[in-house]
């Protein structure tokens, strides 16, 4: 069966009061570029509704799976339209169309029909009645449950007759574009993009900064940072990865610093570098994907050490979470088979054998001076060297 259209559901921006129109500018701006490039597309506003109607060819499974990825949409039913605004083909429609729907499946049901279209000669409740009685007799699993029905058939006559009934879980969230933007520390790893993406999820858009560290890492490490990046865009939308050259940095802390101490070190200057960077971009904060206790630099005293560097808020969307739990969310946003590759990172190569579980900042901090004569310099080369790659989830295959 053909979809003319879908009606697009959202719940949360339902909630904003006046914003509210604000909020449904922005969904409908997202709905359009995400499926740009499939297919001439109109979207229809009304009475607080949104209707994405197709107006060429297109592949339904890339236009649900497309939508799916449209932060602040919490359900998407396709539509089938019936040109003929008559009983007999309403009729016919229906009875094909919930057949399609849910097979032989024992469900309950109720007909609601909405009449915005005057001069069509029944009343919708009697359309209601009259459709109800052709599906109870042609569909023997169906059963009527008016009150709390297992599914609806909605029609809608107008000049012609809107038909639907499924609805397909969306992303949920909010609109990116919404609410501000910011800085997501984006390594090779399972959990950054994750969290990433659970922030673009509150309508935030995305820049990304990755600490690069040639020749100790590779070309490909870094590819597939931007290949993460590209894949996160699919939902959050265009990203500005900042690749930052930091091996001079990284050299600096292991000649001078005690070695346990390396990598609380390193994650201050990462967290100094990414908020200067955030701050130049116009971001009000920083993302990480930091989950308490899981390796030594995420316990809470190393946290409490890395967090003493930023004015911004850091926000670590996986702090909470259990690493499989993390996984299960880099698996349905696709990031997973790519953040396993085994390429190096600036972290693996610069590490110690025992590193401090409980860093006291007092030392760390009298640590830190040892770099006192150099470090300026380096940040300022760091941050003037910054490639910028603008990652774009159209151009993965590439
Ligand atoms: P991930 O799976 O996200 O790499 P991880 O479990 O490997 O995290 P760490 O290596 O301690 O943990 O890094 C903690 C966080 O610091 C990462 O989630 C990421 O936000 C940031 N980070 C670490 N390395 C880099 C890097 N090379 N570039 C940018 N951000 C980084
Ligand atoms: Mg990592």
């Amino acid at each position: 069966m053909k979809y003319k259209a879908f009606l697009i559901k959202y719940a949360e921006i339902g909630t904003k009061g006046k914003n509210r129109y604000v909020f449904e500018d922005v969904l409908c701006r997202q709905i359009k570029e995400h499926v740009a490039a499939l297919g001439e597309f109109v979207i229809r506003r009304e009475y607080g509704r949104i209707f994405l109607e197709a107006e060429s060819d297109y592949d339904y499974e890339d236009v649900i799976a497309e939508l799916k990825k449209v932060f602040g949409i919490v359900g998407i039913c396709p539509v089938v339209v019936e040109e003929r605004a008559e009983y007999e083909a309403i009729k016919q429609k229906s009875v094909a169309f919930m057949k399609e729907c849910y097979g032989e499946k024992p469900l309950t049901f109720k007909v609601n029909a909405r009449r915005s279209d005057k001069s069509f000669p029944m009343k919708s409740m009697e359309i209601n009645s009259e459709i109800g009685h052709e599906l109870l007799e042609n569909l023997p699993n169906l059963t009527v449950d008016v009150h709390h029905p297992d599914v609806i058939l909605n029609i809608e006559v107008r000049k012609q007759v809107y038909l639907y009934s499924a609805t397909i879980k969306g992303a949920g969230g909010l609109p990116v574009g919404t609410n501000g933007k910011a800085m997501l520390l984006l390594s090779g790893g399972i959990d950054s993009p994750v969290a990433g993406y659970m922030i673009s999820k509150r309508g935030v858009e995305l820049e990304a900064v990755y600490f690069n560290a040639p020749p100790y890492t590779s070309e490909r490490a870094k590819q597939k940072v931007v290949d993460l990046a590209r894949i996160v865009s699919g939902f959050s939308g265009t990203i500005r990865l900042h690749i930052v050259n930091f091996t001079d940095i990284q050299l600096a802390i292991y000649e001078k610093c005690p070695h346990e101490e390396l990598t609380i070190i390193m994650r201050r200057y990462m967290m100094k570098i990414a908020e200067a960077l955030a701050e130049k971009n116009k971001c009000q904060a920083l993302i990480t994907g930091e989950s308490i206790g899981q390796v030594a630099s995420q316990t809470m005293h190393s946290l409490a050490c890395t967090n003493e560097v930023c004015r911004m808020p850091v926000f670590r969307p996986c702090i909470g979470m259990d690493k499989q739990e993390i996984v299960d969310i880099s698996e349905m946003i696709d990031t997973y088979e790519t953040s396993i590759l085994p390429y190096e990172d600036c972290c693996t190569i610069f590490v110690a054998k025992h590193p401090v579980t409980k860093p006291v900042l007092e030392i760390i901090k009298r640590s830190e001076e040892k770099l006192s004569d150099v470090i300026e310099e380096l940040m300022e080369k760091a941050l003037e060297s910054v490639e910028v790659v603008e990652a774009r989830a159209e151009d993965l295959m590439k």
